[in-house]
């Protein structure tokens, strides 16, 4: 194989692939039951999707939905005139601002979410494929000691999971400090490496944040595709205690579910969640170690080439920024 870009092997904390994990099997058909009764709330809005979305249609201007609301959004066509590979992330959203705020300035400040603090967690880091000592130091979990940082996956082209973050994470903050809420990031791509996933947690309760959320791409086999959200499983051991935030993170997990959906036509995970889009995990030490809201979002698989072309595509890469966005509003606004 001519491919000589990062290991495949070198899979994301998040990726679970097949083999079994210790703790993670016993329940969990209950835990995919308990959410498909209650929270069909992906699904639902996939199959919105499917209904209302069509060859050929343009895309009309999209409005946060108000609390309690689902707006009615239509994903364009991929392939439109946005700028795709390579792009500056940050100014590929201006066109988005919503339309009841014509002249609403950029930053905090001001907007429906003033006041409201977002830490966005881009996951890996562009660097740590040079740092594997630093990445392989064992940090605590509460649960588990794991390491500190992987240096996650990539498409089969080489196009690497810790680009795809940094992106995906610059065009949200531009979305959401529109809407008036203060952003923060884990890492900004200005860091040689990391940080921990322990840190990343660290760094989200010590802004005291009202949402985080933790961008990711899977690293599945090929013929895997679709989206889902990694909610925190009730842990308490060690310094982890999430039991404070379960509740929350699951809400703002469903709400990011059910926008993502609608605003990418992403489907939901085909190989983890049930078709549900969500999942629940106890062996993340970003969500073990949150005191605060929390999910993950895995957007999609790198290595099946039909996800690939969506994640390498800037204008889907704006729509997945708006979609998460578009959920933690939601959330905030609940
Ligand atoms: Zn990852």
């Amino acid at each position: 194989m001519s491919y000589a870009g990062p290991d495949p092997d070198d899979f994301d904390e998040c990726y679970r692939g097949d083999a079994p994990q210790e703790g993670r099997r016993p329940g969990r058909r209950a835990v995919l039951v308990t959410l498909a009764a209650l929270v069909p709330t992906a699904l639902a809005g996939w199959l919105v999707f499917q209904a209302v979305s069509g060859p050929g249609e343009s895309e009309p201007p999209r409005v946060l939905p108000a609390p309690g609301t689902s707006s009615s959004t239509t994903p364009s066509p991929t392939g439109s005139a946005r700028p795709t590979d390579g792009s500056p992330s940050a100014s590929a959203t201006p066109s988005k601002k919503p339309s009841h705020k014509p002249s609403e300035p950029a930053g905090a400040g001001d907007g429906p979410l003033a006041g409201k603090v977002v830490v966005i967690d881009p996951g890996h880091n562009p660097g740590n494929f040079r740092h594997t000592a630093d990445i392989n130091q064992s940090v605590n979990v509460g649960n588990a000691s794991k390491e500190c940082d992987t240096t996650g996956t990539s498409t089969n082209s080489g196009y690497t999971e810790a680009t795809f973050t940094l992106d995906v994470a610059r065009r949200m903050r531009a979305i959401l400090e529109r809407q008036g809420a203060t952003v923060k990031f884990t890492q900004d791509g200005t860091r040689a490496w990391g940080p921990c996933v322990d840190e990343r947690a660290q760094i989200g309760n010590k802004a005291h944040a009202d949402a985080v959320v933790s961008v990711h791409a899977d690293g599945s086999a090929a013929g895997n595709r679709g989206f889902h959200v990694i909610l925190p499983a009730s842990v308490h051991a060690g310094g982890a205690d999430t039991r404070p935030i379960v509740a929350a993170s699951k809400d703002l997990g469903e709400r990011i579910a059910g926008r993502f959906v609608q605003v990418t036509g992403q489907p939901p995970s085909n190989y983890i969640g049930g078709g549900t889009g969500l999942d629940t995990r106890s062996d993340l030490g970003g969500l073990n170690m949150s005191t605060v809201p929390k999910v993950f979002i895995e957007c999609g698989n790198m290595r099946d080439s039909q996800d690939a072309g969506r994640l390498t595509s800037g204008s889907w890469r704006q729509k997945a920024a708006e979609g998460i966005s578009e959920g933690i509003v939601s959330f905030l606004r609940r």
